[in-house]
């Protein structure tokens, strides 16, 4: 967006809510609340050099972790709410924001097929929204402990702790997804009430096999979460004509009895922009309390009476909600093809790794989260030689001042990468390997660019091609 179109908008956004204000009289601040002008300016300097002190998150030079800037529509409804800065904990707190909040997460909630009744809310992360999902998990099996894959963020492993529940990591297979041989003997045992599932693995990308997890689930009784927080919206490119990835994960998430989606991640909307959802809505009767300071104005469902979370931005409501007017969650318009763009663009240098000899790929990818590892020369190679050339393509190409690019790395451990690369002498237990997540639609172009800059910095040191 063009920067005049964009202060155009906010301009006359903030100007609607000063209208709006002027109803109720004008009045002045309070002196203390006073700042001279220049004062300000001068704090703005500072800050917009401190601000420099950054990675070019929303640039297609940067191709490293999940980061980047919102949509200016994104921002510019944030910013025209944070005249009114409503709270969403409850009705009170902000009517319309609230209303918006159940529009999209209805539109959230018919994105995963969850039909007509469900439970969900915005929440200010999907850390917390999973420890909701997990919260509830021990509210439906008290006696019993959850199951995720050993490529599952961490979060899980520690937000058990947090509930009280016993958590079990199931081992993955050669492609980092739950192992159904290994998940059927924990559930065997009695022992695992809810299977967290993961669609899109923070590390790798991969899909645990949710259409193949739920039905196994079910047959021992467990319930299934889905952790699909950075993955989620790939359910609307597996609802398209052609999908580029498998859909059958995400066509199943209709039958899971939780999931969680961030649309700070995939969804264009700024931090802290969480989700969860509920398949059955009775599980609304864990949450009731008594709360003598809220819910008195309306006989309205509130949404702190939904949450385990009490103050929310409910700008982050009407960010998500004005973006998604402008980019429905439709397989064809709106948000899938932006997704479907960041898909093709790891297919595509996935295909330029696969030509070139000196490198490798851990996975093949199944979002658009990348991994690969450039190999050292030689026949047989140290993994610790691997994680030391890793480092130094992670290094250089950040700091190439003509043509930086900016990647991530991950520890790929032995049980993974040794079923895929006889190669690897392993004299230590993991190899170091470089990460890139390509979620920017530019990134599809930038990727002949991205695999050069990559090939630049190998050195001498370097299989040959
Ligand atoms: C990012 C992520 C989380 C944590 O979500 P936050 O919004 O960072 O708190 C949990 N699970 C998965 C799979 C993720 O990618």
């Amino acid at each position: 967006m063009e920067r005049t179109t964009y202060l155009d908008l906010l301009a006359s956004g903030l100007a609607g809510i000063d209208a709006w204000n002027a109803r109720f009289g004008a009045f002045e601040a309070d002196e203390t609340l006073q700042v001279p002008g220049e004062k300000i300016a001068k704090v703005l300097v500072e800050l917009n050099e401190r601000l420099h002190d950054n990675y070019p998150f929303g640039h297609p030079r940067y191709a490293g972790q999940m980061l980047k800037p919102a949509h200016p529509i994104a921002e510019l409804a944030y910013a025209i709410a944070m005249q009114i800065n409503p709270n969403n904990h409850a009705l009170d707190g902000g009517p319309a924001s609230s209303q918006m909040e159940k529009e999209v997460v209805a539109d959230l909630a018919r994105m995963f097929g969850y039909g007509e009744t469900f439970l969900g809310h915005l929440t200010s992360s999907g850390t917390i929204a999973n420890l909701e999902a997990l919260w509830i998990a021990r509210s439906m099996h008290p006696d019993k402990g959850i199951a995720a894959s050993d490529q599952a963020h961490y979060t899980h492993g520690r937000m058990a702790g947090v509930v009280g529940m016993s958590f079990r990591a199931i081992p993955t297979d050669a492609h980092g997804r739950m192992d159904l041989n290994a998940l059927e003997d924990a559930l065997r045992s009695g022992e695992i009430g809810t299977v967290v599932a993961t669609a899109g693995t923070t590390g790798l990308g991969s899909v645990d096999p949710i259409h193949e997890i739920i039905p196994l689930a079910r047959r021992y009784g467990a319930r299934v979460h889905v952790d699909a927080a950075y993955g989620g919206f790939f359910t609307l490119v597996a609802r398209q004509a052609e999908p580029a990835i498998d859909p059958a994960p995400f066509l199943a998430i209709a039958e899971s009895d939780s999931v969680v989606v961030d649309p700070h991640k995939h969804g264009l909307q700024p931090y802290g922009c969480g989700s969860v959802l509920f398949r059955d809505p009775a599980v609304g009767r864990f949450y009731v309390h008594n709360s003598p300071y809220t819910y008195f104005t309306s006989r309205d469902l509130h949404l702190g009476e939904i949450s385990i979370e009490c103050s929310r931005a409910g700008a982050a409501a009407v960010a998500t909600w004005a973006t998604f007017k402008c980019f429905p969650l439709e397989p064809d318009r709106g948000l899938g093809p932006i997704l479907a763009k960041g898909r093709r663009a790891a297919l595509a240098w996935a295909e330029l790794l696969t030509d070139d000899e000196r490198f490798r790929l851990v996975v093949a990818p199944e979002l658009d989260i990348l991994n690969f590892y450039p190999l050292p020369a030689g026949g047989a190679v140290n993994a610790s030689a691997i994680s030391a050339l890793t480092e130094q393509v992670y290094q250089r190409t950040m700091d190439d001042l003509d043509d930086p690019v900016f990647l991530a790395m991950f520890v790929a451990t032995r049980e993974l990468l040794a079923r895929r690369d006889p190669h690897i002498v392993w004299d230590e237990p993991a190899v170091t390997v470089l990460r890139s997540v390509l979620m920017k639609p530019e990134h599809l172009a930038r990727v002949p660019k991205l695999h050069a800059a990559v090939v630049r910095q190998l050195g001498p040191n370097t299989a040959t091609p």
